[in-house]
C-alpha cells in the first residue's frame, strides 16, 4: 500500500470512544486506510508526510451552527477587522469608499459600540468620508446601525418621521435623526439599499468557506438558509467550489403557516452532493439582553423586583407541535432556536408531540444555543432523543452576564445558564457550532471556553461545575456534530474506511491549552485546502 498523505509525530485525537489517542493517520485517495502503528509503517513511499512535531491532528471540525454566506459577504464589503477605534474605522470606510467607487451604496459590517460615545457614532463623521452615496454600516451585533446624511435623506428620515414600532432612530437635542438607528429602525434606511443578489451570496459562500477552512471546519450546519443563500450554495457546488459538507436549515417563515410545507419539500429536492438542504430552522425566540428570550418565570428589574415580562414566543407553542409533527412526518430535521427556559421547554414539548404521534424517527431534531435550561427539562433531551448543539464561546463572565443578564435573572436561574456538563451527564447527545458572523469561527477559542468556562486568566468562571472535559469538547465539535449533520459515518471522526476530513494544530492543546493554538493545515477527502503560511 502506497499512502498519499500520513501525518504523525505528535497525537491525534479521533474522536473515537476505545481509543481516543493514536499516533499516526495514513491517507490514501479520499480515504483514511491505517491509524497507529499502520499507519506509521506506511510512511515509506508516502507521497506527503505531515511531521506534526509534537502538534495534535483532529477529525476535520463540524460546526453544527454556522453563517457563512452572509458573514462572509461582510468580509467582502466594508469591515472593520484591522480598526481597533474610531479614528482607524473611518479610515477602513474611507479606503473602502476609494476602492469602489462604482458603488451606489457603502455598504458594511461590524463595528462595536465601545468605539462611540454612548455606542452611538453621528451622521456628520461618516458624511466627511462619504459625502456623496448612501452609506449604511451595521455593528457587531446586527442590533443598530450607523448611516449618513445622504442615507437618512434617501429613506425620508427627518424631524417628523417617528420610530417604528420595533426600532429606534437615535435623535439630537431638536428631534433630528443624530446617525444612529436601533433595531427595526434599521429596516427604513436597508429597505432602499440594493438587495443581496446571488451573485453577492456566491461569492460571499465562498469568503465564508475560506474562514472556516482556515479554522479546520470542513463541515457545517448552515443555521438560516433562504432561497437565495440556497442558490449560492447550488451555484458553488456546480462549480466545484464548494469544499465542505454541508445541511442547510431552511428558514421557517413565522409570518405563514403549514402552507410553505410544499415550496420546503420541493426546495429539499434542489439539493446536490455536498449541499444538502434537510433541516428546518425554526427560530423560537429572542436574546435575553433585551427581554426578548422566553422564560417560563417573569423578568426581573434593576432592583430585582419582579415584572410583567416573560420575554416573547415567536411561534406559538401550540402551533409549534403542529408544525414540528408535520415536519417530523416527512422527514425534515428540525434546528431550533431557543435561548429562554420557555424556548427550550416548548421545542421539547413539540417533539415530544411529534414523538407520540409519529413513533420514533431517525431526524436528529436539535436545539441550539441553550442560554436558560430548566433542570427539569436536562434529562428530556435524552429520553426524547434531542441532540444538544451547544455555542460555547457564550459561557463565560463578559459584560453581558454581568450588566444585561444575570441582574435580570436572579442567581438561581442565571445558574441554569449553558448547563453543558449537566446536559452530557443526563445522557445528551452534544453537537457544538460557532454561529459566526455573531461570534468568531474560532473553534479553538470556544472550546477554551467550554472547557474553562472564562474566556480571560483573570476572570472568575461561569458555573464551573458545567465545564467539559477537552476530550468532551473536541468530541462534541466533531463527531458529535457529524451525528446532527447524519454524516457520522462519513466524517467526524478518525478510523479506517473514514473521509480524511482533518485538522492539524500548531501544537498539543491538552497541554498547551486551547485559546492561543492555531489551525495550520485543514485536509478534506485527502486534499490539503488550507495551510498557514
Ligand atoms: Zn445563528
Amino acid at each position: 500500500m502506497r499512502a498519499d498523505l500520513v501525518i504523525r509525530g505528535g497525537r491525534i485525537f479521533t474522536a473515537e470512544p476505545g481509543r481516543l489517542f493514536v499516533d499516526a493517520v495514513a491517507v490514501v485517495g479520499e480515504r483514511i486506510v491505517a491509524v497507529g502503528n499502520e499507519a506509521n509503517d506506511s510512511v515509506t513511499g508516502a507521497r506527503e508526510v505531515i511531521d506534526l512535531k509534537g502538534a495534535l491532528a483532529t477529525p476535520g471540525f463540524v460546526d453544527a451552527h454556522v453563517h457563512p454566506a452572509s458573514s462572509g459577504l461582510d468580509k467582502l464589503r466594508c469591515h472593520f477587522d484591522d480598526a481597533r477605534n474610531a479614528a482607524s474605522a473611518l479610515e477602513a470606510v474611507s479606503a473602502y469608499a476609494a476602492a469602489n467607487p462604482e458603488l451606489p451604496w457603502i455598504i458594511g459590517a461590524g463595528w462595536p459600540q465601545s468605539w462611540f460615545s454612548n455606542g452611538c457614532p453621528a451622521k456628520e463623521v461618516l458624511d466627511r468620508v462619504v459625502p456623496d452615496r448612501p452609506a449604511l454600516l451595521t455593528n457587531t451585533d446586527g442590533h443598530g446601525a450607523w448611516v449618513n446624511s445622504m442615507a437618512l435623506q434617501l429613506a425620508g428620515i427627518d424631524v417628523d418621521t417617528a420610530d417604528p414600532p420595533d426600532g429606534r432612530i437615535e435623535r439630537l437635542a431638536d428631534g433630528s435623526p443624530q446617525g444612529t438607528l436601533h433595531e427595526g429602525a434599521i429596516r427604513l434606511v436597508e429597505r432602499h439599499a440594493p438587495q443581496d443578489t446571488v451573485d453577492d451570496l456566491t461569492a460571499g459562500l465562498a469568503r465564508g468557506q475560506d474562514e472556516l477552512l482556515g479554522h479546520g471546519i470542513t463541515g457545517w450546519q448552515d443555521a438560516i438558509v433562504d432561497e437565495r443563500i440556497h442558490d449560492a450554495y447550488l451555484r458553488l457546488e456546480g462549480q466545484g467550489r464548494l469544499r465542505g459538507s454541508v445541511v442547510g436549515a431552511m428558514w421557517w417563515r413565522r409570518d405563514e403557516g403549514l402552507e410553505q410545507m410544499h415550496e420546503l419539500v420541493a426546495r429539499r429536492e434542489r439539493g446536490g452532493e455536498r449541499f444538502r438542504p434537510t433541516a428546518v430552522k425554526l427560530m423560537l425566540d429572542g436574546v435575553v439582553e433585551n427581554f426578548t428570550a422566553s422564560m417560563l418565570d417573569h423578568y426581573l428589574d434593576e432592583r430585582g423586583g419582579t415584572t410583567e415580562n416573560r420575554g416573547t414566543d415567536f411561534i406559538d407553542p401550540d402551533e409549534l407541535k403542529e408544525i414540528v409533527s408535520i415536519l417530523d412526518d416527512h422527514d425534515f430535521q428540525c434546528h431550533f432556536h431557543a435561548i429562554g427556559d420557555r424556548a427550550v421547554r416548548s421545542a421539547l414539548d413539540a417533539v415530544e408531540t411529534a414523538r407520540r404521534r409519529n413513533g420514533p424517527s431517525d431526524n436528529r431534531h436539535h436545539i441550539a444555543h441553550l442560554q436558560v435550561v430548566h433542570p427539569d427539562d436536562l434529562p428530556r433531551f435524552a429520553a426524547l432523543d434531542v441532540v444538544a448543539n451547544a455555542q460555547p464561546l457564550w459561557a463565560n463572565n463578559d459584560e453581558y452576564q454581568a450588566e444585561l443578564t444575570k441582574p435580570f435573572l436572579g442567581a438561581r436561574r442565571s445558574s441554569w445558564q449553558y448547563p453543558f456538563a449537566s446536559l452530557l451527564a443526563s445522557g445528551a447527545r452534544m453537537g457544538m457550532g460557532s454561529d459566526w458572523g455573531v461570534s468568531t469561527a474560532n473553534v479553538m477559542e470556544e472550546i477554551h471556553v467550554a472547557v474553562t468556562r472564562t474566556w480571560d486568566d483573570d476572570e472568575e468562571p461561569f458555573y464551573p461545575w458545567q465545564a467539559l472535559t477537552p476530550e468532551q469538547a473536541l468530541t462534541a465539535f466533531t463527531a458529535g456534530s457529524a451525528y446532527i449533520n447524519h454524516s457520522e459515518d462519513q466524517t467526524g471522526s478518525i478510523a479506517v474506511g473514514m473521509l480524511a476530513d482533518l485538522a492539524v494544530l500548531d501544537r498539543d492543546p491538552f497541554r498547551e491549552g486551547f485559546r492561543e493554538t492555531r489551525v495550520v493545515a485543514t485536509v478534506v477527502g485527502g486534499e490539503i485546502v488550507f495551510e498557514a503560511r
